[in-house]
């Protein structure tokens, strides 16, 4: 069997493996360079628990994504001989307020129903935790299953595992133009150079995806763009990852410390701006006081693919021959594997 796949970021390059390994031929058509968007970008915080809402479906998904990880880690690193800095380092979520102290005790209350780990800690406690947490602090729950991996890394594993792959040719610079829809089938795509055809195409494309001419109008993704500024601490104070009301901390355990990061419903605008960055850091320092006396080191912004339910698209779309892979908002790095076989299951028709 033959696929298209549109994209190369954490979707496309994990969806082409995970065809590859169940012996499709896959073509991956990235108009840019792969990893180039909000897969590089991201924070890699796997954190189920503390980005989950509420018990059912979603909170079960995130749950098995995230503990499959450390199994598809070891993979890629056996594989490629990369490691993608793959930590189970738990997460804080802490609460300066009243009202977040109160959200938080019904957090644990309804993750410990489910049977999942979730403390809850004093103000000592946290401390105990982590050191270099803010005297603000009243409460915090700590996730110690949540964990991290590092985007870039990860996007360089699967980069190089693609390229092993004998059956999987990836075409950098080749944008989609339009899809090739007959007799109400998607039957391939245009490029520039011409047309290419597939027994089927995997829509991969993030933020972009309900632009590609052809897709049906009920594929909505939108872009939510998110800033991160990058500290390095010398020595590094920060070890858990901490999440408050405003933003996050994410440190990698060598000095690197991400701080994010903003919500932005502003079309692909790409600019780092003032009030980003004054947001991030402003959060960061109110979370760990001792940051601001590390070094800014880098920042940027890309664009979360939001979806217009606010939930992944996996699996096959509304046209017989194009599946979505896309819409995973937050948590796309956490979803990737999971999703890739998923998609994989459904273009080979299980
Ligand atoms: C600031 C920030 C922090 C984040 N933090 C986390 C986190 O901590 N944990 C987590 O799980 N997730 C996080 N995310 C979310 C995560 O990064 C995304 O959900 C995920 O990377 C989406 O992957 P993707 O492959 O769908 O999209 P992308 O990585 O955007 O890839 C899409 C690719 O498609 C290509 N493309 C688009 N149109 C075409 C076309 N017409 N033809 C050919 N190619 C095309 C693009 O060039 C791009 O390379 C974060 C995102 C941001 C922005």
């Amino acid at each position: 069997m033959r696929v298209l796949v549109i994209g190369a970021g954490v979707m496309g390059c994990a969806t082409a493996l995970s065809l590859a390994s169940r012996g499709a031929e896959v073509i991956v058509l990235e108009r840019s360079v792969p990893g180039a968007e909000a897969s590089s970008a991201a924070a890699g915080i796997l954190g189920a628990q503390v980005e989950a809402h509420a018990p059912g479906t979603e909170f079960d998904t995130l749950l098995s994504a995230r503990d499959g990880y450390a199994r598809w880690a070891d993979a890629l690193r056996e594989f490629t001989g990369i490691d993608v800095g793959y930590k189970r380092c738990g997460v804080l979520k802490v609460a300066m307020h009243e009202v977040e102290a109160h959200a938080l005790a019904e957090l644990v209350a309804w993750q410990g129903q489910a049977g999942r780990r979730a403390e809850l800690l004093s103000d000592r406690e946290s401390r105990a935790v982590e050191p270099a947490l803010s005297d603000g602090v009243r409460v915090a729950v700590y996730f110690p299953d949540d964990a991290q991996v590092d985007p870039r890394q990860l996007l360089r594993a699967l980069i190089s595992a693609v390229a092993k792959q004998t059956s999987v040719i990836v075409r950098s610079g080749v944008s989609v133009r339009s899809l090739i829809v007959e007799q109400e089938r998607c039957a391939g795509v245009r490029t520039e150079d011409g047309e290419l055809r597939a027994d089927a195409i995997v829509l991969a494309a993030g933020s972009w995806s309900s632009l590609v001419p052809g897709v049906p109008a009920s594929v909505e993704v939108r872009p939510v763009r998110g800033q991160i500024v990058q500290l390095d601490e010398r020595p590094p104070t920060v070890k858990a990852i901490v999440f408050g009301a405003g933003g996050y901390v994410v440190p990698r355990g060598d000095g690197r410390v991400l701080c994010g990061s903003t919500m932005e419903r502003v079309g692909f605008r790409r600019e780092v701006t003032a009030s980003g960055v004054a947001h991030v850091l402003g959060s960061a320092i109110a979370l760990c006081p001792g940051l601001g006396e590390a070094q800014v080191a880098s920042m940027w912004s890309s664009f979360r693919p939001e979806s217009a339910s606010g939930a992944p698209m996996i699996g096959p779309s509304s046209l017989v021959g194009l599946f979505l892979a896309t819409g995973h908002h937050r948590n796309g790095i956490l979803l990737a594997h999971h999703t890739a076989e998923l998609v994989a299951d459904a273009v080979l028709g299980k």
